[in-house]
């Protein structure tokens, strides 16, 4: 089992990455620090992590407000903390918003992992006990039909500027691995769920339209399929393969979990039903709406997991019931953080993007 002083975590305000660090400090065996290095874009909120960094110190973590892009700053920040670990979530995720700005994906999900890439060759020579973990999605698999799974050994088919860019940062860190000889690992996982994730995704998108009685935009016919993972299992996984995990290898994660878009949308109209007290179970339904499709929309992704399962023996601990239930809890009861999202750029973004069929 491999352990580290000094992780840099990088994109840790976002939504997963903020989950990583509370997990990373709160329940593993981790006794070093986080570096957290975040751009704080529209998806990098400092209140993701409020409530655990008032009771840790500043040895165990620490904030640097940085662009990945820039080299110097990285250089400095490797140096300054003798980082011997990146866990690289910071990019840009938004599939949509690659569609209509695909150039921040380009600078942030290439040029930004070519720029860390470059920072840790640098300060990594002669260091073998260091790490570069890559973060990345199945999105990069292409899309699947009925049947079949992707497999870390299916070919790359990206289809979106975002899909795109991650394929080309995913080549990018196998490269160094084996051009330089760096140590690396990475993982591609499906669809996340859970707290702190940003009002632009489907889940989150949903459940405050629901809240607010507002229409709840389906795109085409809502028959597309993705799998459902709840974001803590998504980092119990990555801690498996940052502590355990084959040198150079690439594991995917998934929930096992495939669920039509109009199926997810349905059940979320009942368990908000449920929580807010609606006598009748189908309240919310009215609300859907479809709205015209994503060009190039991705019909179903499937993944296979079991590298991950029968090499380093993890499983998925949370249900797709359980996961929801909690995730839409965590939204009701931090009413604060949705009115702190919503004064922002957001919605104004969504209103202008979101076309009624
Ligand atoms: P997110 O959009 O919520 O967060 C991204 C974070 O990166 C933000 O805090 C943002 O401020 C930061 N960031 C963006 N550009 C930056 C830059 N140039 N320099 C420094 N920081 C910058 O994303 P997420 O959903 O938490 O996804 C995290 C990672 O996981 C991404 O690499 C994504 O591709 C991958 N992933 C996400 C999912 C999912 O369902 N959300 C699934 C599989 C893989």
């Amino acid at each position: 089992m491999r352990s580290y002083k000094n992780i840099m975590v990088t994109g840790g305000s976002g939504f997963i990455g903020a989950n990583f660090i509370r997990y990373a400090l709160k329940d593993t065996n981790f006794s070093g620090r986080i570096i957290n290095v975040d751009k704080l874009t529209y998806a990098g909120n400092p209140e993701n992590l409020e409530d655990i960094i008032n009771d840790i110190d500043e040895s165990r973590y620490v904030f640097c407000h940085k662009d990945i892009c820039d080299y110097d700053e990285m250089n400095k920040v490797f140096m300054k903390y003798d980082v011997d670990c990146v866990i690289h979530f910071a990019a840009e995720s938004h599939v949509d918003r690659s569609i209509h700005g695909p150039g921040e994906f380009v600078r942030t999900n290439i040029n930004g992992t070519f720029t860390l890439l470059e920072t840790a060759r640098k300060n990594w020579l002669n260091k073998p006990d260091t790490l570069f973990h890559h973060v990345s999605t199945d999105e990069v698999y292409g899309s699947l039909g009925e049947t079949g799974y992707f497999y870390e050994d299916t070919p790359y088919d990206p289809r979106s500027p975002y899909s795109s860019s991650k394929a080309a940062s995913d080549h990018l860190v196998k490269a160094y691995h084996h051009t330089y000889g760096m140590n690396i690992t990475m993982s591609n996982c499906s669809n996340n769920y859970g707290p702190y994730q940003f009002p632009e995704k489907l889940i989150p998108v949903m459940v405050l339209n629901i809240l607010a009685e507002k229409d709840l935009p389906v795109y085409g016919d809502g028959k597309n399929i993705r799998d459902w993972l709840y974001v803590i299992d998504h980092n119990t996984a990555i801690w498996n393969i940052v502590t355990k995990g084959r040198i150079g290898e690439t594991y995917n994660i998934g929930g096992e979990n495939e669920w039509t878009n109009i199926e997810l949308v349905n059940t979320l109209c009942e368990q908000m039903a449920e929580l807010t007290g609606k006598p009748d179970i189908n309240y919310y339904k009215k609300l859907i709406t479809f709205v015209k499709d994503r060009p190039g929309h991705d019909r179903r992704y499937a993944i296979n997991c079991d590298k991950l399962k029968s090499e380093l023996g993890w499983k998925q601990s949370v249900t797709f019931a359980d996961g929801l239930k909690n995730t839409l809890r965590w939204y009701l009861k931090n009413s604060e953080w949705i009115d702190h999202i919503k004064s922002g750029a957001y919605m104004e973004w969504m209103n202008k993007n979101y076309n009624k069929r």
